[in-house]
């Protein structure tokens, strides 16, 4: 049977860094996904935060700099604003940079550059189980490893064959193209549109990207028709290739470490609770989680070490952002009070709860 240092399970953002970080810090290892494709269909709304917006929420710029790199040919837009669209129609906009990236090109680069690092890059293999130290593939094969990244996603493999069960909700998705309009700002539109959640509309270079996110369906509502419905009354004309799939929702867990796998991106719950981004957070983790392991399988040093340096990272404000989610809960049920409330809080509210603070007129702080 084969043996690598570290197999990273899932060629995303999350395990793409992962996979690089290991191998620039001496680890033979190996890079799995099971998609034909890698980034493809794509399964996002491709907004991704500039680094400075990222630096404003997580106090990391060291780590910024080594793992957030938008690879410059992937980037469809440049942004510059964020809206608010209440739910009769009301607007607040304050200043928000950033990009849409091409989750199709983003992913492939991401993963080419951790072969360029000299991590092996093999798909479509499947895993199917972790069992000790074999990692068993799809088809009956079974490769052998010291250290497993596990970033392979919201519905993570390895996450049951460990045992690893994060508290979370899980929010069902659905992303779609229309024709605009192409300015620059995105959009992100609350109420009935989306009940529990929110839909969006973000500009990529020919077309818009938008979709939606609900903790649960309305009785008798099915995705397809809710992004139909949503495009619809916020006059972004039909919808092309609908596609569905999950976000995790919930607090950070105390724990990343089981066993020898190492946990990081969605496979780790590691998403903002307040508005279901989650590419920054995979890219952050999935770099700390590949150079704990290279760390662990060359100096011996202890997989914990993984936790200590995430939670410093990233722990405070994921936290925080599902706070403010399980705040504006309260306003989910009723149009009339969300709208009220976001009246009262204004652009300058909403724009601090993007960045993970309380609004002055809620009494400011964090
Ligand atoms: C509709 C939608 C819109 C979103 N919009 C945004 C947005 O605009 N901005 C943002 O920041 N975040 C957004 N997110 C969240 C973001 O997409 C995720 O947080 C991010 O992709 C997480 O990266 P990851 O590497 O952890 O997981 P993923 O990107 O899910 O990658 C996991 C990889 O693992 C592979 N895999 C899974 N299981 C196995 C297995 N058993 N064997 C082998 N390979 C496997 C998959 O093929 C996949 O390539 C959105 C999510 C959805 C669903």
């Amino acid at each position: 049977m084969e043996s690598f240092d570290v197999v990273v399970v899932g060629a995303g953002p999350a395990g793409s860094v992962a996979a690089r970080a290991a191998a620039e810090g001496g680890a033979t290892t190996l890079l799995l996904d099971h998609r034909p494709e890698l980034g493809h269909p794509v399964q996002c709304g491709e907004f991704v935060p500039s680094a400075a917006e990222l630096a404003d929420l997580f106090a990391c710029p060291a780590l910024i700099a080594r793992a957030f790199e938008v690879p410059p040919g992937t980037v469809l837009r440049e942004t510059r604003w964020m809206t608010c669209v209440g739910p009769f129609g009301r607007r607040f906009r304050f200043p928000l940079s950033g990009f849409t990236v091409s989750r199709r090109a983003f992913d492939k680069a991401l993963a080419y550059r951790a072969e360029g690092a000299g991590a092996e890059l093999r798909h479509p293999v499947g895993v199917v189980e972790l069992r000790d130290d074999e990692v068993r593939l799809a088809g009956g094969a079974a490769v052998r490893a010291r250290t497993v990244v596990a970033a392979d996603g919201p519905l993570s493999t390895i996450g049951r064959s460990v045992g690893f069960a994060p508290h979370r909700a899980m929010f069902r998705m659905v992303t779609a193209t229309v024709d605009g309009p192409l300015d620059d700002g995105i959009d992100l539109h609350f109420g009935r549109v989306a009940p529990g959640g929110y839909a969006w509309r973000f500009p990529r270079a020919h077309d818009a990207n938008v979709g939606l996110g609900v903790p649960a369906l309305p009785p008798g509502a099915n995705l397809d028709a809710l992004v139909r419905r949503f495009a619809r009354s916020a006059g972004l004309g039909s919808v092309r290739e609908p596609t569905h799939w999950w976000v995790p929702i919930g607090p950070p867990p105390a724990s990343l470490v089981r066993g020898r796998a190492l946990f990081a991106g969605d496979a780790a719950n590691l998403v903002m609770a307040t508005n279901g981004g989650g590419i920054p957070t995979a890219m952050l983790s999935g770099c700390l989680a590949g150079e704990a392991a290279a760390r662990h399988v060359r100096d011996g040093r202890p997989l914990a070490e993984y936790d200590r340096s995430w939670r410093e990272a990233l722990y405070g404000p994921l936290e925080r952002a599902a706070r403010i989610e399980r705040f504006g809960e309260r306003f989910a049920g009723s149009d009339p009070l969300l709208a009220l409330g976001m009246r009262y809080i204004g652009a300058s509210g909403l724009d601090a709860m993007m960045r993970l603070r309380w609004p002055s007129r809620l009494g400011g702080g964090s």
